[in-house]
């Protein structure tokens, strides 16, 4: 264990101190005695010196080809493959998740990285007709300035690459907020990013909570794009801020997922999928299988695999390789997923697994709760109602598919669903009826690709696509070009 170490923001190309002299400090959530170091609690007054840089290097860097940006995010690219093991150990150690998810985190970074580099060399455009003679229309993508991205802890290095990478190749600069529980990853993306030889200003980081660092960066009236990944509360706020000022917003939140299990699924299948969806990141994942809707003729055989499964599930810190179910990320999550067993029991729903916390052993050096599994669970309970980003699946028994489907779709969220199921016709029903940005047919809620867009519709979006190339709409905008080449005044043909 390496003794605790002060860690700076990174400003115009060099590492400073918050102006204010005030850090937080970094926990192992597996380990309370296993102290990361202190990190910048960061305000207002870096936030305007971080946008101050960032507004100063836009002024070259919207000037720079696309293909020389491009090659510094093939060098990033690289540069996290040379360093995966090492920023996977710190990610587990920081946030949790157990070491093969975290290499599958900065494996995204690396994915997101090649993919938006190769944008280098399309970022395409069209070129069209138009109704006059000698006259050439077409259309490009311009960057907006200065990008704001606020992100979560549970990816906290897939999630600042999924929004700095489009950021860039489309020519803007970046502001990044990264969430209080994960600046290490941050940090280590920064360096990253530093050591490929982006100019100085163009990637800033910044560090601190919310409140101080988080909605000042929101508020600047140089923030032309706010990117936004979190809970639904602070999207709204953050949503609501953006928009007054009409600045370009992308809001990525919260889910309640649902894995809709038909009597004719695979078993063996449905369940490895049920519990890796479900357990997967102890559950904090925003596409988490946390509601499980089964039909009657399999329920009784799919719940008691599932409860079987479940219960073996080994519990630990995510630097064991046996450990398959990681810590929660603080004592407040803890808290909240207690709360919410406390509901489901208040509300009827059958408790058949966990409940409490897990103080076994080296686990009650951390935070850690047993996985949870409420069966009978129905479709109006708030514990199948409300996102607990914890180890708790609710098991709800169904009619059939279009009773299944409709309690899938009987949420506010809307991020992520799934079918089990060996027929056609249901399976292509399903995935024109669930009502989610994301539909996975004989697989979990979890497992999303860079290359195609993600996000949710409903209180678990607002319209717009994280990754994919859906993504560089965010990023740019749309500049029409007409070209006349006649020599002479064309009235379009709406003025003549
Ligand atoms: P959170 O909303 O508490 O915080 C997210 C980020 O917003 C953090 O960096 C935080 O410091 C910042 N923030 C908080 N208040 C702010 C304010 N007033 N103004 C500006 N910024 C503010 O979320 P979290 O606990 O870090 O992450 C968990 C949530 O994220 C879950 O709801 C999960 O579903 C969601 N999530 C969504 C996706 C997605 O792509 N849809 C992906 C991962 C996580």
């Amino acid at each position: 264990m390496t003794a605790p170490r002060t860690f700076h923001n990174f400003i115009a190309g060099r590492w400073e101190p918050p102006a204010a002299g005030q850090y937080l400090e970094n926990i192992n959530p597996a380990n309370q005695e296993d102290r990361l170091g202190y990190f910048p609690a960061s305000g207002p007054e870096d936030i305007q010196r971080a946008i101050t840089a960032a507004a100063e290097a836009y002024r070259s860097w919207r000037l720079t080809p696309p293909p020389r940006r491009a090659e510094i995010l093939f060098a990033a690219g690289n540069i996290l493959k040379a360093r995966k093991a090492d920023f996977a150990r710190d990610m587990t150690r920081e946030m949790g998740k157990v070491l093969l998810e975290a290499g599958g985190d900065v494996q995204e970074a690396i994915d997101m990285l090649f993919f938006m580099a190769g944008e280098g060399r399309r970022l395409y455009g069209q070129t069209t007709t138009s109704e006059l003679p000698d006259k050439l229309c077409m259309t490009t993508r311009v960057p907006l300035g200065v990008a704001g991205l606020i992100t979560p802890w549970n990816f906290p290095m897939a999630i600042p690459s999924w929004k700095t990478a489009p950021a860039l190749i489309c020519g803007n600069t970046v502001v990044l907020k990264p969430a209080e529980d994960a600046p290490l990853s941050a940090l280590n993306w920064a360096h990253a990013l530093e050591e490929a030889g982006l100019p100085a200003g163009v990637f800033n980081l910044v560090m601190g909570d919310g409140e101080h660092a988080g909605a000042p960066l929101v508020r600047h009236p140089h923030t032309a794009i706010v990117s936004f990944t979190g809970s639904s509360e602070v999207g709204r706020e953050v949503g609501r801020e953006a928009a007054a000022q009409f600045k370009h917003c992308n809001l990525e939140m919260g889910g309640k997922n649902a894995i809709l299990v038909l009597d004719d699924a695979p078993l063996e299948l449905a369940l490895e999928g049920a519990i890796w969806g479900g357990f997967g990141t102890s559950g904090q994942r925003c596409t988490a299988s946390s509601r499980l809707i089964v039909a009657k003729g399999i329920y009784k055989r799919f719940l008691d695999g599932f409860l079987d499964q479940a219960r073996r599930l080994r519990l630990g810190d995510g630097l064991d390789s046996g450990t398959q179910v990681g810590p929660v990320i603080n004592a407040a999550q803890l808290e909240k997923i207690e709360t919410y067993v406390r509901i489901g029991q208040q509300e009827g729903a059958r408790l058949r697994l966990g409940g409490h916390r897990y103080i076994q052993g080296a686990c009650a050096r951390g935070w850690f709760f047993e996985p949870t599994v409420f069966a009978e669970v129905s479709p109006r309970m708030r514990i199948a109602q409300e996102e607990i980003f914890g180890p708790v699946v609710s098991v709800l028994p169904c009619e059939g598919l279009e009773d299944g489907l409709e309690m899938a779709n009987g949420t506010g969220y809307g991020l992520s669903a799934s079918i089990y199921t060996q027929n056609l016709n249901a399976a292509l029903r399903a995935q024109r009826e669930l009502a989610a940005g994301i539909v996975y047919i004989n697989a979990p809620t979890i497992g999303a690709e860079v290359h195609l867009p993600f996000g949710g519709v409903k209180h678990s979006g607002n319209g717009h696509r994280e990754s994919g190339l859906a993504t560089l709409d965010v990023y740019s905008e749309w500049k029409t070009v007409y070209v006349d080449f006649s020599g002479r005044l064309q009235r379009a043909q709406i003025d003549t």
